[in-house]
């Protein structure tokens, strides 16, 4: 039998660090990586054979559990038909009537392979409508790899950005303007100052890549009002929270109207797909209508738009919703509760199915906060449910997720994993 230690020793010779995506090498929990056979409801198992409860959900896309059989017929049924044309097809039609009615400040919406090509593609579009150079990006939001997102606050929220990464020009990073999320004074004092040069703000709606912080009451209005009065582009990123939060993303769920929005995860029903839209006089000013490029080889691909909307329907089975906010509010007070029991200080946040465990006493509203909780304390709470057979994201700035798959079973289980694991992290 092949293990998961003889993989990571061979995978690290020839991939970096042994991984295509950086957060799954387990560095920042510590340990090795296991690596996946099958994927199944609620469930993965690993190359060994060990069963795990899957909170990760391959970070977001799985809402309806692994390998839902309704996904998988719509696959297989793509695939006796080819796997790429490269010419317009149906399925892209009816994806682009689907996304916009389920999502409806989209008239126009843009296929591509990724999180985040949306976003790339939706900073360059909101240059090229205003004419403007500057975006802001909040600390602690993640949009994916693009050069322009690789950049952190310096000292002071109105200081011009700092690369994050080697490789990401000085130059461009002084486009990049950084805020402190959930701090809408340090917004409004921003745009007072640059607001004329500001093309767009890109925000994760809840901020899902720094754990889960969900926006004050009236932040994101205050930010929609900031960006009609400078005339820039307001663009939730919804890589995460689209299809998500609520059947019409974060946008619905707080009704607020952005410019423009993204999608991942969800809209491929697991395969690489992303989507940005909005109005129909900024989309329009995209290639071929328009002057502004983006293009793709595989870009609404047959098969990857044949699994989104067979997940897209899945969503909209009436009451989908609700399920899942009452599932993970189960869960997350549950949670609560044991770490009450065992003397931990442990707060939670949620938002439908998108939860955050941070081990202080605090409600967690800030990054500055996430970032003080005692991370130590969650690497060995990980290894310890990991070791019980439950997989939380490995990393504690990531949000977790729960599918319509996690009955009230699953949830048990994991209560019970949860007490011992938190009676030997906490020593
Ligand atoms: N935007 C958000 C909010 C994300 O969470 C992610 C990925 O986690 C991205 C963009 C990038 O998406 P992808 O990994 O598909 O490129």
């Amino acid at each position: 039998m092949t293990t998961n230690h003889e993989l990571f020793q061979r995978a690290q010779h020839l991939m970096p660090g042994g991984v295509n995506s950086p957060v799954r090498a387990f560095k920042s929990v510590g340990g090795e990586p296991f690596f996946t056979a099958r994927a199944d409801g609620a469930y993965l198992w690993d190359v060994e054979g060990k069963r795990y409860v899957d909170y990760v959900g391959s970070w977001g896309p799985m809402i309806v559990g692994h390998n839902h059989p309704h996904v998988r017929a719509a696959v297989e049924r793509a695939v006796q038909n080819g796997l790429s044309y490269g010419t317009p097809c149906a399925a892209e039609v009816t994806m682009a009537e689907t996304v916009t009615r389920l999502v409806p400040s989209m008239d126009m919406v843009r296929m591509v392979n990724s999180g985040t090509e949306a976003t790339m593609a939706a900073i360059r579009l909101a240059r090229g409508y205003t004419g403007r150079n500057k975006i802001v990006k909040f600390e602690g939001c993640y949009h994916g790899h693009g050069d322009a997102f690789l950049v952190k606050a310096g000292s002071g929220a109105l200081t011009f950005g700092v690369p994050t990464s080697p490789g990401v020009p000085s130059g461009l990073a002084d486009l990049t303007l950084t805020l402190p999320y959930n701090d809408l004074a340090a917004a409004e004092k921003l745009f007072a100052e640059a607001g004329d040069d500001i093309a767009g703000l890109i925000i994760e709606p809840v901020a899902g890549n720094m754990n889960c912080i969900l926006p004050r009451d009236g932040y994101l209005q205050g930010l929609r009002d900031l960006c009609t009065k400078h005339g820039a582009l307001l663009i939730f990123d919804e890589v995460m929270t689209g299809f998500r939060v609520a059947l019409g993303g974060a946008q619905a769920h707080y009704g607020i109207t952005p410019d423009l929005s993204t999608f991942g995860k969800i809209i491929g029903g697991g395969m690489p797909v992303g989507a940005y839209g909005g109005r129909r006089e900024i989309m329009r000013l995209i290639a071929p209508s328009g002057p502004v490029y983006q293009a793709g080889t595989l870009s609404g691909n047959p098969v990857a738009m044949a699994a989104g909307l067979a997940m897209l329907e899945l969503i909209q089975t009436p009451g989908f919703y609700a399920e899942i906010d009452r599932k993970t509010r189960v869960l997350t007070d549950g949670l609560a509760a044991i770490a009450l029991e065992a003397g931990v200080s442990m707060t939670t946040n949620r938002v439908c199915g998108m939860f955050g465990l941070f081990f202080t006493s605090e409600k967690v509203e800030t990054f500055a906060q996430a970032t003080a909780c005692d991370t130590a304390l969650f690497n060995r709470f990980f290894q310890a449910m990991l070791e019980r057979g439950v997989y939380l994201a490995p990393s504690a700035f990531e949000a977790g997720f729960v599918s319509s798959a996690h009955d009230d079973g699953v949830i048990a289980a994991t209560f019970d994993a949860a007490r011992e694991s938190l009676r030997v992290a906490k020593n």
